[in-house]
C-alpha cells in the first residue's frame, strides 16, 4: 500500500487513482476501543507536483464500539471523504519550509499509516448506539434501552431529567 513518487511525477500533476481492500487484521486502531467488523474500501486519487503530494478519497467501513452510554456494543458505519496535502522537502534542509504542512520523506509515501490515521481521527470520542439511549440504571446498572427499573433516581443529569418529565406526561 504504496505511492511510489516516480509514477506520479511522469503525470505532472495528473491524478492516479488507487484502491484497496483492507482486512480488519491488517488495522489496529490503538486504544480507541473501535476494532474493524469488515473490511475497510479505500480508494484513493493522488497527484504530485512542486514537491506536492495532493491525496483525496473515501473510506467506508463498519466499526464495532462499546456505546459511551449503555457499554452495549454496537456497530458503527463509517463512510467518510478526506483530502490532504503533504510536502516532499527533500534533501535540502535550509528551505523555507511551512511547518503548518505535513511532510513526508523518500520517494515513496506509506497508504497503510495514512488510512489508520484518518480512521483514528474519524472516530467520535463518545460512541452512542443511538443519539436517544437512555444508558444504564445509576442505581441498578439496568440497561435503560432493554427494560425499566423503578430506581429513585435523585441528582440526575438534566439530559435524563428531561427525559423522566417526558415519560411522566
Ligand atoms: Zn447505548
Ligand atoms: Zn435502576
Amino acid at each position: 500500500m504504496k505511492i511510489y513518487l516516480d509514477d506520479l511525477k511522469k503525470l505532472q500533476g495528473d491524478f492516479l487513482n488507487y484502491s484497496y481492500r483492507v482486512n480488519p487484521k491488517d488495522i489496529n486502531l490503538e486504544n480507541t476501543g473501535f476494532y474493524l467488523k469488515c473490511p475497510a474500501i479505500f480508494n484513493v486519487e493522488a497527484s504530485y507536483q512542486g514537491r506536492e503530494l495532493f491525496l483525496k478519497g473515501t473510506i467506508k467501513t463498519q466499526l464495532r464500539t462499546a456505546c459511551s452510554r449503555c457499554v452495549s456494543e454496537f456497530v458503527f458505519p463509517l463512510d467518510i471523504e478526506f483530502h490532504d496535502k503533504f510536502q516532499n522537502p527533500g534533501k535540502s534542509d535550509d528551505e523555507d519550509l511551512d511547518f503548518d504542512e505535513n511532510f513526508f520523506q523518500g520517494e515513496s509515501f506509506n497508504l497503510r499509516a495514512l488510512l489508520k490515521e484518518i480512521l483514528i481521527i474519524s472516530l467520535p470520542l463518545k460512541p452512542l448506539c443511538s443519539s436517544n439511549c437512555l444508558g444504564l440504571c445509576p442505581v441498578c446498572g439496568l440497561n435503560l434501552n432493554l427494560e425499566e427499573c423503578k430506581c429513585e433516581v435523585s441528582g440526575v443529569d438534566p439530559r435524563l431529567e428531561d427525559l423522566k418529565n417526558f415519560f411522566e406526561k
